[in-house]
């Protein structure tokens, strides 16, 4: 992890928890209460390697019917130029 932020060079980093989005093979994942560093001046986060290859792990046995989610949500997607939006 790193000690400041790679993005606008501040030194302070607060510990905090937050929702991450896994996203693979076209499907998604949402983690609640991640650890991970945040920016305190631009908000950027720092998540830990091992946080991240966990969330990766956890997503391959849910894909494979090998774990149950803790639950499921419906999730609407749209293209914000959509064609069938009014002008
Ligand atoms: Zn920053």
């Amino acid at each position: 992890m790193t000690d400041h932020c790679v993005f606008c060079g501040n030194k302070h980093l607060s510990a905090k928890t937050t929702r991450y989005l896994h996203q693979q093979d076209g499907e998604m994942l949402i983690v609640e209460e991640v650890p991970c560093l945040e920016c305190d001046f631009c908000g950027e986060q720092y998540f830990d390697i091992g946080v991240l290859k966990r969330i990766e792990s956890d997503h391959l046995e849910i894909a494979e019917h090998r774990r149950q989610p803790q639950r499921y949500v419906r999730v609407a997607v749209e293209s914000f130029g959509g064609a069938d939006r009014a002008p």
